[in-house]
C-alpha cells in the first residue's frame, strides 16, 4: 500500500482542539505521524496542501441512495459514493425509504455489502422503526442493530402514534442506538406542499405549517423524557424548533438536531423564483427562520450538518408545484454551501464548521473515532482549500440526479482531495500531487 505524506496544510481537528500547520503522514491506510515540524519521508506520494485544511473526514448522516431496491432508480450506491467523495465525505449514513424499504437484519446486510463491495466511502445504512414505514408494527430493531443499522428512523414519514414511538425509544434506548425522527404531523400537512405564509397564500399553494414540525419535537420531548433515548431531530427548518430543542437540552435530554444548506440559504420566495426546485420536505421558512436556526448553530443547540441528499429524475420535478417530488441533491456542493450560510456569514469559523461535519455527527452515530484524526486511525480525511472559487453547475455533479436549486451560484471553498483508508478515493489536485523518491 502506499505511503502518502500530507505536506504543510492547516490541520484542523476541533474535537482534539488542534488547529495547527503541520504534515499528516499516512501509510498502510492508517494515520502513522501528525507533527508540526516537517516529516522527512522518501519513496512515497505527497500532496503539497500549503493554503488548505487537513481535516478528519467529513460525514452526512443525511443521505438517501435509493438502493438496495427492485425497480430502476435515479441514484445508486456507487454513485451517491461518488457524489459523496467529490463533496469531501468518507462517511454517510443511507436513510431506510428505499423500495422495498429497510426492515430487515437481511435488508440492513445487503447494503452494507453493496458498499463494502465499492470501498470507496463508509455507507452506514439506517433501518426502520416500523415495518414498511407504515407506522403499525415495530421491526427486529435489536436484530438489524446486530446486523449493522447504524441508527433508527421512518425517515420520509414521522413514528406518527405515541404508544408506538413509546416503543421505538425504548428499543432504541436498550440497544444504545440513535433514533432520527423526520418531524411532519401528518394531520396538519395534508395537501401541504410550501411553508404556510403570505408567499402561500399568494401562490395559492397547500400549507404546511411551523407547528407540524415543533409539535413531534415537543411530543418526542416528552415521550422520552422517562425513557432516555438519544434522539435526533432531522433537517430543521422552523424557528420555533431551535428552542424545543435548547430547553430539552438544558434538562439534559440526549437530544439533538440538524440543519441542511437549503434551510439557510433559501426562503419560501424560492418557490416562486424557482418553482418546483424550491419545493421541499420540510418546506423551507422564512428569513426569520434562517435567523432562530443560526442563533441555534452559533450557541451550540444544534450541532450538526446534514444534507438530505434526495435524488429524484428530473421528470418528477418538471411537474406542476402541488404533484411535484420533495427534495434535492446536496453532497457534491453541501461544503461550499455551508461555506456561504455560517462562514461568510460570521456564525461559525472552520473549527467549529468542521466539528459540526465529523465530530459531532461520529459521536451521534457512536463512532467517535472517525471524527478526529488519531495515530493509528483508518486515514479518512479530507483535504480542503477554502479559497476555491468556483460555480456550482449540476452538470458536472457525480451524483447522477440534478434537482438542485444552487445550480449557478457562485461559492468558495472545495474538497480537493477525499481519502478514505489511506487511498484517494477523489481528488483535483493537479501538480500539487508529487512523487518523492529521496529523502
Ligand atoms: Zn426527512
Amino acid at each position: 500500500m502506499t505511503t502518502t505524506l500530507l505536506r504543510g496544510g492547516r490541520i484542523i481537528d476541533a474535537a482534539q482542539s488542534i488547529d495547527e500547520t503541520g504534515d499528516v503522514l499516512v501509510r498502510d491506510g492508517v494515520i502513522a505521524q501528525i507533527s508540526t515540524t516537517a516529516i522527512g519521508e522518501h519513496n512515497c506520494e505527497i500532496i503539497d496542501c500549503q493554503g488548505c485544511i487537513i481535516s478528519p473526514g467529513l460525514i452526512d448522516i443525511h443521505v438517501h441512495f435509493r438502493e438496495p431496491s427492485t425497480g430502476k432508480h435515479e441514484e445508486t450506491t456507487a454513485s451517491g459514493i461518488a457524489s459523496a467523495v467529490a463533496g469531501g465525505f468518507t462517511t454517510v449514513c443511507t436513510m431506510p425509504n428505499t423500495t422495498p424499504a429497510i426492515d430487515t437484519p437481511e435488508m440492513v446486510q445487503t447494503a452494507i455489502e453493496i458498499s463494502q463491495r465499492l470501498n470507496r466511502c463508509n455507507v452506514f445504512p439506517t433501518a426502520c422503526a416500523t415495518l414498511g414505514r407504515r407506522g403499525e408494527t415495530l421491526t427486529p430493531i435489536q436484530a438489524m442493530v446486530s446486523a449493522g443499522a447504524i441508527a433508527i428512523t421512518d425517515d420520509g414519514d414521522v413514528v406518527e402514534d405515541d404508544a408506538m414511538m413509546s416503543a421505538v425509544l425504548k428499543e432504541c434506548a436498550a440497544n444504545n442506538v440513535p433514533f432520527m425522527q423526520h418531524c411532519q404531523d401528518p394531520k396538519t400537512t395534508i395537501g401541504g406542499v410550501m411553508n404556510e405564509g403570505e408567499v402561500q397564500r399568494i401562490l395559492g399553494y397547500g400549507p404546511w405549517p411551523r407547528s407540524a414540525e415543533e409539535s413531534i419535537i415537543a411530543r418526542d420531548i416528552r415521550l422520552n423524557e422517562s425513557i432516555g433515548a438519544k434522539w435526533h431531530a432531522q433537517h430543521l427548518s422552523s424557528g420555533g424548533s431551535v428552542d424545543l430543542i435548547r430547553k430539552a437540552k438544558a434538562a439534559n435530554q440526549l437530544i439533538s438536531g440538524e440543519a441542511s444548506p437549503h434551510h439557510l440559504l433559501l426562503t419560501d420566495e424560492a418557490c416562486r423564483d424557482l418553482g418546483t426546485m424550491a419545493k421541499m420536505n420540510p418546506p423551507l421558512r422564512e428569513q426569520r427562520d434562517i435567523d432562530l436556526i443560526k442563533e441555534g448553530i452559533a450557541d451550540g443547540t444544534i450541532e450538526i450538518l446534514a444534507t438530505d441528499h434526495a435524488p429524484h429524475p428530473m421528470h418528477t420535478k418538471e411537474k406542476t408545484f402541488s404533484e411535484a417530488s420533495f427534495g434535492i441533491v446536496g453532497l457534491d456542493c453541501a461544503l461550499a454551501l455551508y461555506a456561504k450560510a455560517l462562514i461568510d456569514d460570521g456564525v461559525l469559523d472552520w473549527p467549529k464548521m468542521l466539528l459540526m461535519m465529523t465530530s459531532n455527527p461520529a459521536s451521534l452515530i457512536n463512532r467517535p473515532e472517525l471524527g478526529v484524526l488519531a495515530l493509528g486511525n483508518q486515514a479518512d480525511i479530507t483535504i480542503i482549500d477554502p479559497n476555491f472559487d468556483w460555480i456550482i453547475d449540476t452538470r458536472t455533479f457525480a451524483s447522477t440526479a440534478r434537482n438542485c436549486p444552487f445550480d449557478g451560484w457562485k461559492v468558495k471553498g472545495k474538497a480537493i482531495a477525499t481519502m478514505y483508508g489511506g487511498n484517494l478515493a477523489y481528488q483535483a489536485l493537479g501538480d500539487r500531487q508529487n512523487r518523492c523518491n529521496t529523502t
